[in-house]
């Protein structure tokens, strides 16, 4: 028997359908036939979020998707995730109330390079996310991974491609070869792995596109997803709450 995955999604509803799509194809993938993933999916609404984001009220934002988690909970949820990174911000607030683990992406990412041995990944991720500290204080501070973050324009550009492009469902040949441009820079400054640490980059650039090896946070997120699903996941490196 599965146990029941909870996921915040919407966060834009972009990436939440590869993470739909992702876990449910780990889940046929090792039982075969017409099996499936066993989801509790409550997608949000991004419009509402982004107003939030844009005012910084993170408190109101922590109290609406609480709210949303202790539902998932009790309709049936055996853990949660948040499907985004740069809400993440938010993280602990969100799991300390709750009873079932909240499995982080920051520490799902981590934790594949870390047993890929690789100490100095470039981050590209929401504004939000390279520039306040909950990301890459996580990242040093219980990895020990020192993050390599894009200058300030290039940080304003990839900002932008995120909310303007991919959460709209716009892919661009324009904007990939400029975060290819990115990433060279970023490789000249000492960055040995690339983390894409939003969860909608995916869309836009994938191993074809770099020779670092990529850790797409959305994919790494969504297999821990599968592997909790199934009892396979070692809770204590990756998730809040893991005793209770
Ligand atoms: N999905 C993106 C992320 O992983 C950005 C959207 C958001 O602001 O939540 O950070």
């Amino acid at each position: 028997m599965q146990r029941t995955i909870g996921l915040i999604g919407g966060m834009s509803w972009e990436s939440t359908a590869i993470y739909y799509k992702e876990i449910n194809e780990i889940v046929r993938q090792r039982r075969g036939g017409l099996a499936s993933a066993d989801i509790l999916l409550r997608s949000v609404d991004f419009g509402y979020i982004v107003t939030l984001q844009k005012a910084g009220d993170w408190r109101q934002a922590a109290a609406y998707l609480t709210r949303i988690a202790r539902q998932l909970v009790e309709a049936g949820a055996s853990c949660i995730l948040i499907c985004t990174n740069t809400m993440h911000v938010i993280a602990d607030i969100v799991a300390a109330e709750l009873g079932v683990p909240l499995i982080h992406i920051v520490d799902v990412t981590a934790a594949a390079l870390l047993a890929a041995s690789f100490k100095r990944p470039l981050l590209l991720a929401t504004r939000y996310t390279m520039e306040q500290p909950f990301y890459c204080d996580r990242l040093r501070q219980r990895f020990g991974l020192s993050a390599v973050i894009p200058a300030e324009n290039e940080r304003i550009r990839i900002h932008d491609v995120i909310f303007d492009e991919l959460c709209c469902g716009v892919i661009s040949d324009q904007s990939r070869q400029e975060f290819i441009d990115i990433i060279a820079r970023g490789r000249a400054r000492g960055a040995d792995a690339l983390i894409l640490g939003c969860t909608e980059i995916g869309l836009l650039i994938g191993p074809e596109h770099t020779e670092f090896l990529v850790f797409d946070s959305a994919r790494l997120h969504a297999r821990a997803a599968a592997d909790f699903a199934e009892g396979k996941l070692s809770l204590g490196a990756v998730s809040i709450n893991a005793r209770r």
